[in-house]
């Protein structure tokens, strides 16, 4: 007779809950997972998925402008209806929370909608139920936060952008990280008048240097308005609008404030506090190679360990977990290097591996390959748009250590690039590849001499 009513108890459905859930289920482990809010979390729901369908509704701006030079004349100016954008989307989000749901079911994983809080080292309460389970996994992800300044209550948070009733014409990010970027260039493709707002010389911190320096010489190309070296110092709200006062002395009023200004672990109310359980500084969960937190039978992965808050890394990490507590097979710790990752700014940044100058710190020599050139569809749709591509390799190994890309569609190209330099090959490799003909993506395989070394 089992000890435990479940072998695992999962808090959170997000990607990582979810995945870590059906994956242990398969292995015959009895499993349940609590979750409060919606299926699918913050990538479902509030990130990942919806952003990229508002990034794709933005896109079209361009779009019809590009169509005129290949001879296509439009009826009548294109007009942009948020609403209908905005509902077609809150209805693809239910089906895909009605897919979540299912996949739990099919996997024999019992759900319970509510808020789980761990009350004891293999306890867990959840609508006034007590479970037992050998081991609780804490999934619930990370929540926006907002800076302290007056008026920020009028700031929207990430979770808040995606269902406003009415389109700002005016919209204001305040933030140089993803959603930022991402956001100021999803409004200004819609037709905002669209602001950045970010406190350092220049955005999108811990990227290629070069690569920051090319969009953001896009995005204001494209008719985003960049302030750098400034933040907000207050908003007041006005009767048709938000005054938004910087700390360049600067006013600005738009309809709409973001603070897209990162996200912190969830961890309000879990009851974790009893345990003095380790946290790493920025407070995430502390864990170790096993995702065992510094109570062993309490394990944790995805944006609340802290590692790269992206969806890939949770579902790795929870197959990762489940081979190491539910299989036989023993798994090598998961390898965080060269994970590969775009953002859905307008050009989209892709990237794997070293930016030229983590390369520069870490290799003696390194040889760097660019290419900067203007896209074949813009010779005729007369758009002023280009694209980057960038190579690092090291010139002792002739390992490719990095691949950046700013342009039209970098994360499907990064993708497959990263597997090239995931698995170490060198440039002569690169070199030896044939290109496809015409694409931008052979500037990958064609770029012979290095731009510096
Ligand atoms: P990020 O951590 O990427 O960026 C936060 C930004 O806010 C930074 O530019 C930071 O500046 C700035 N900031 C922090 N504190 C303050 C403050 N007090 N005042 C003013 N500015 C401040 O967070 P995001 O919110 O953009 O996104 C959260 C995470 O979600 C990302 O890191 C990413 O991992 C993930 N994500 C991934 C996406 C993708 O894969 N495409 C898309 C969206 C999100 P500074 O750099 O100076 O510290």
């Amino acid at each position: 007779m089992a000890e435990y009513d479940y072998d695992l108890f999962v808090i959170g459905a997000g990607s990582g809950g979810v995945r870590a859930a059906r994956t242990a289920a398969a292995t015959g482990a009895r499993v349940a997972i609590a979750e409060d809010r919606y299926l699918g979390g913050t990538c479902v729901n509030v990130g990942c998925v919806p952003k990229k369908l508002y990034s794709y509704a933005a896109h079209f701006h361009e779009a019809f402008e590009d169509s005129a030079g290949f001879g296509w004349t439009l009826p009548e100016a294109p007009r942009f209806d948020w609403a209908t954008l905005r509902d077609n989307k809150i209805e693809e989000i239910k089906r895909l929370n009605g897919i979540y749901g299912r996949l739990l079911e099919n996997a024999n994983v019992r759900l319970i909608n509510g808020r789980a809080r761990i009350v004891g080292e293999h306890s867990v309460e959840v609508n006034g139920e007590t479970i037992q389970a050998e081991k609780i996994l804490v999934a619930v992800g990370g929540w926006p936060w907002v800076p302290d300044f007056p008026g920020n209550e009028y700031a929207l948070n990430s979770n808040q952008v995606f269902d406003l009733d009415t389109f700002p014409k005016r919209f204001l990010v305040l933030g140089g990280g993803y959603i930022a970027v991402e956001f100021a260039s999803i409004f200004n493709g819609l037709g905002s008048e669209s602001h950045l707002i970010y406190r350092g010389e220049l955005f999108l911190r811990g990227f290629d240097h070069e690569v920051r320096e090319f969009t953001r010489d896009e995005m204001a190309k494209k008719g985003v308005n960049l302030h750098f070296e400034t933040t907000i110092e207050s908003i007041e709200k006005l009767d048709d609008g938000l005054k938004v006062m910087l700390t360049n002395g600067e006013t600005l009023e738009v309809d709409a404030v973001l603070a897209a200004t990162g996200r912190r672990p969830h961890l309000e109310g879990l009851g974790l506090d009893q345990f003095d359980i380790a946290l790493n500084p920025n407070g995430t969960l502390k864990v170790n190679d096993l995702y065992e937190t510094s109570v062993p039978s309490i394990l944790a992965l995805g944006d609340v360990t802290g590692g790269p808050e992206l969806t890939p890394v949770a579902l790795a990490e929870a197959m990762h977990m489940v081979q190491q507590h539910f299989s036989d097979i023993p798994a090598r710790p998961l390898n965080y290097q060269n994970i590969a990752t775009a953002v859905f700014c307008h050009p989209n940044i892709g990237t794997v591996g070293l930016s030229e100058e983590e390369a520069r710190a870490q290799y003696d020599a390194v040889r760097i390959y660019t290419a900067d050139f203007r896209p074949m569809k813009h010779t005729l749709s007369g758009s002023d748009e280009r694209c980057l591509m960038k190579l690092i390799v090291d010139d002792v190994s002739d390992r490719v250590l990095g691949a950046h890309m700013v342009g039209e569609e970098a994360g499907e190209v990064i993708q497959g690039i990263a597997i090239a330099v995931r698995a170490g090959l060198t440039k002569a490799d690169f070199d030896a590849t044939v290109g496809i003909h015409p694409t931008g993506a052979e500037e990958f395989v064609t770029m012979r001499t290095p731009s510096r070394t």
